[in-house]
């Protein structure tokens, strides 16, 4: 009995150091900053998101919402994007996160946000990548905006098919009713601002909007960190 409750308390003490440990290693690495250029992989001189030659090709964008956007899609930034969605580099989602972050603390109308939300991914293309990359950004932008941040108000109901194949008309239909909104309790009154990775013709954001306001949001502002 005595000697039992002794090993409980001993696995208990190691799995808690171990979890410290953790978290300490996680905070250097954070600290640390990406070991690499997000685009090529160049070794960074000071903490930055892409090395001096990709910086200089990545393209300033002023598109007006649902496709509103910091940046274009395209050179650099696409590569970093992909990297992160289909090369299981989860860990760029921090550097790209920043750039949101930045982008959010800048611009005006950002402010009156008191809950961000992501663009959601099919439960099975999650289960398939292991995390959704629009929520990890949308993450780093609710933690600059001090709002809250909620992944499960928005679901996608049906599995659409690849938006990238598909004319803006078909885009607009493939999408329609594609997502529902959850818990109207959490959504009703608030100022959201919806994320997701990259804006195309806008119609996945504008499908999802319409699921917020129709839940009661007051307001719905969009925003990807790309506009193709
Ligand atoms: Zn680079």
């Amino acid at each position: 009995m005595y000697a039992s409750s002794v090993l409980y308390l001993i696995v208990r003490i190691v799995s808690l150091v171990a979890a410290v440990v953790g978290l300490v290693l996680r905070g250097i690495a954070d600290l640390v900053g990406p070991q690499g250029c997000a685009a090529c992989d160049a070794a960074l001189e000071r903490r930055s998101v892409f090395c001096s030659r990709c910086a200089s090709m990545v393209e300033r964008a002023t598109t007006p919402a649902p496709k509103r956007a910091p940046f274009v899609f395209g050179g650099p930034l696409r590569d970093a994007l992909h990297r992160l969605k289909y090369g299981s580099r989860p860990d760029l989602a921090r550097p790209l996160g920043e750039l949101l972050r930045a982008h959010v603390a800048s611009e005006p109308g950002f402010e009156r946000i008191d809950l961000v939300v992501a663009v959601p991914l099919h439960p099975k293309r999650l289960v398939d990548r292991g995390f959704n990359q629009a929520a990890l950004l949308a993450r780093s932008a609710a933690r600059e905006l001090g709002a809250r941040f909620d992944t499960g108000l928005l679901v996608r109901t049906t599995a659409t098919l690849a938006q990238a194949r598909l004319s803006a008309e078909e885009r607009r239909t493939n999408v329609d009713g594609a997502f529902t909104a959850r818990r109207a309790d959490r959504i009703r009154g608030r100022r959201v601002l919806l994320v997701d990775d990259v804006v195309t013709t806008g119609a996945t954001m504008e499908a999802c909007r319409r699921a917020l306001l129709d839940a009661g949001a007051a307001e719905v502002v969009t925003l990807a960190l790309a506009a193709a």
